[in-house]
């Protein structure tokens, strides 16, 4: 072996356990877009979908074209949405892929619907609706003009009408008020689109978080991304959800040393022994996505106990006070991130918090130096 023992392990057994989780709460007829993009959450897309097609689902979100040529080269033939759009001068590419894309604007329309006459095809286009998540997409209250005007286009099929949530992931008062109204809204924007006579295939706003917590008789789709990899989307959800990590983050111990009282660990000496300490170093740094913001803040799993990450987080290198376990030595496996074996675990729920992050980035962050090897 060339490398270091750091790697990232990926259960797929779990992402089964956590995909069925979301198809035995959706209603029945309901479709699952699962979003892979960002290689999947970090997860390294081309498994994670190959699975996931063979469990069924229905299509997949990607955030631009070339993460949808991707997946469309490794032979994945369901429908895969571009959830970002595509920019100009993309949409023979889009169309030629068979890739769905994401449509913010008229002009866009225009554009697209231009290129797939010309390779006498359709674009498959998905009317993004801003209900209130001012990002992208047509303002609502522009919903009725705009879908009057697709009308005019032939070359475009309107397979879909989609919006999103800002804050589904709040379960308070305020948040689940203002999920109502952006609900309300794409309501009335499809309501829009069959007043034009679209009858679209899909229809669809809930993300993880308004999957498991809102009621949205009127779609028929709906597009998890974090909860298929195992993380709460906030921590409302807490206890609310059985879902299994599916990324463990291992490495192991590759030095142990005694320090005595006084001794400082790593750059600017943020740590410094109080007493006689057992440090290990653990060959993983911010290089591969361990924040350094986790200094003196993160704990890891050794030999199923928790030890606190001493001094600061390095490019390659970290170090973790062992003092305390017993029979520790080389060699001994460290979990960083995820489950060890006997089910002690780092959420990145709490890697996040240590972190001042989310668990998104967590997942996304481990950096593509780390191999990823699949259970
Ligand atoms: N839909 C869109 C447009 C997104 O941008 C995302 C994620 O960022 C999702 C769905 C999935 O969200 P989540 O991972 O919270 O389920």
């Amino acid at each position: 072996m060339d490398s270091r023992p750091t790697i990232a392990e990926v259960d797929l057994a779990a992402l089964r356990h956590n995909y069925d989780l979301v198809a035995r709460t959706i209603p029945q007829g309901c479709g699952i877009l699962a979003v892979v993009k960002a290689d999947a959450y970090g997860h390294g897309f081309m498994d994670i979908a190959r699975e996931l097609e063979a469990l069924g689902v229905t299509a997949f979100g990607v955030a631009f074209l070339a993460e949808g040529i991707q997946l469309r080269k490794s032979g994945i033939d369901r429908p895969v949405l571009i959830l970002g759009g595509v920019y100009p001068g993309q949409e023979r590419k889009c169309v030629g892929f068979n890739l769905s894309t994401a449509l913010f604007s008229l002009e866009q329309a225009r554009v697209l619907d231009d290129a797939a006459g010309r390779l006498y095809r359709r674009a498959r286009v998905h009317a993004k609706i801003d209900t209130g998540m001012g990002r992208l997409g047509i303002p609502h209250e522009e919903a009725q003009a705009f879908f009057r005007a697709l009308r005019e286009l032939k070359h475009l099929d309107l397979e879909g009408i989609i919006s999103h949530f800002a804050s589904a992931d709040e379960l308070d008062e305020d948040g689940r008020r203002y999920s109502d109204l952006q609900a309300g809204r794409f309501a009335a924007a499809v309501a829009a689109a069959r007043h034009e006579g679209f009858e679209p295939r899909y229809v669809h706003i809930a993300n993880s978080a308004a999957a498991f917590g809102m009621d949205l008789p009127f779609c028929n789709l709906v597009r998890p991304g974090i909860v298929l990899y195992g993380a709460l989307p906030s921590g409302d959800f807490e206890g609310k959800m059985a879902l299994k990590p599916i990324m463990r983050l291992r490495s192991s111990i590759a030095l142990l040393k005694w320090v005595e009282p006084g001794t400082s660990i790593s750059y600017a000496r943020r740590f410094t022994a109080p007493d006689r300490r057992l440090v290990a170093s653990i060959p993983v740094g911010y290089a591969d996505g361990y924040s350094r913001s986790l200094t003196n803040r993160a704990e890891v799993v050794v030999r199923g106990r928790r030890a606190p990450v001493v001094g600061t987080v390095c490019m390659d290198w970290i170090m973790a006070d062992v003092t305390h376990i017993s029979g520790v030595t080389v060699g001994d496996e460290v979990t960083l991130l995820g489950c060890d074996r006997e089910g002690n675990c780092v959420r990145a729920e709490e890697l996040a918090e240590w972190a001042g992050t989310i668990p998104y980035e967590i997942f996304c962050g481990i950096s593509k130096r780390v191999p990823r090897i699949y259970l």
